[in-house]
């Protein structure tokens, strides 16, 4: 099985969920930044269409897949992927290896408070887990040397960034050269689910690969985002089939 598989582009690591989370302890066991990205249809399709965007994904130090999208096109070419490893049940199974370490996190992204809710809940699911700050994702170029500074004195292990994509990554690959942190990752709309306010799919509908399904019907307005997902499994097998000369 190969090592990795590229979509349309884009490098993603051939990993199952468990052995994600163990290349992220290991992450936490160096000392340098690590980012880490969980593109979905969406994202790759963006960074088809934005070269410094792709090359930011292609530099990263661990890409899984976050959408069951990109593991179906992965079976139209050589080099399938194992499954699919959401961004968010990543971020989970990360806080239950860590929870009773002496690591730290810090949450930063998120409408004003989401973040702060996110926290207590968090922390009350993974008892033990150690969340020194949080700072929400709506900033100006004053708010946004204040959260660096925060960053950088309270050196969080793993610092994760929820301000969408494709700003998170941009924003993660500017900055990793100077954050004191081992692990930082690109997370969307996690927060919000952490917080409670954008509720999980239930289990059926993970389990069928049809979370996208139950995020449309609660939030019909991301109709036109999900649109790009057809527009995605048709520019795979255009890829495809080039690539056979056909
Ligand atoms: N967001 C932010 N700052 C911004 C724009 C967005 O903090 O300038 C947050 C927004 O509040 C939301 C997240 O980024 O929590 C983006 O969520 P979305 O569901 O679009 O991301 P996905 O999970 O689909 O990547």
């Amino acid at each position: 099985m190969s090592k990795y598989s590229h979509i349309l582009g884009v490098k993603f690591n051939n990993v199952t969920h468990s052995e994600a989370v163990n290349i992220l302890e290991g992450f936490l066991k160096e000392e340098k930044c690590h980012a880490v990205f969980t593109p979905n249809p969406e994202i790759v399709m963006a960074a088809r269409a934005d070269k410094e965007f792709m090359r930011i994904l292609n530099n990263a130090d661990l890409v899984v897949p976050d959408g069951i999208g990109v593991v179906i096109a992965s079976k139209l070419t050589k080099e399938k992927l194992k499954e699919r490893v959401a961004g968010y049940d990543l971020i989970q199974g990360l806080f239950s290896a860590v929870k009773n370490k002496d690591y730290t996190v810090y949450f930063f992204g998120g409408a004003p408070g989401v973040a702060e809710e996110a926290k207590a809940k968090m922390e009350q699911i993974h008892k033990g887990l150690k969340i020194i700050g949080v700072f929400d994702g709506y900033f100006d170029e004053e708010k946004e040397k204040l959260i660096f500074e925060d960053i950088k004195n309270k050196k969080p292990d793993i610092l994760l960034v929820g301000l969408g994509a494709p700003k998170q990554e941009k924003w993660i690959y500017s900055h990793k050269n100077e954050l004191p942190v081992k692990i930082c990752v690109g997370v969307g709309g996690s927060f919000d689910g952490m917080s409670g306010k954008v509720k999980r799919a239930p289990e059926f509908f993970i389990k069928f690969g049809l979370e996208w399904f139950y995020r449309l019907l609660r939030q019909p307005s991301r109709f036109f985002r999900m649109i790009k997902l057809p527009l995605f499994l048709l520019a795979v097998l255009k890829e495809k089939l080039l690539k056979k000369g056909v």
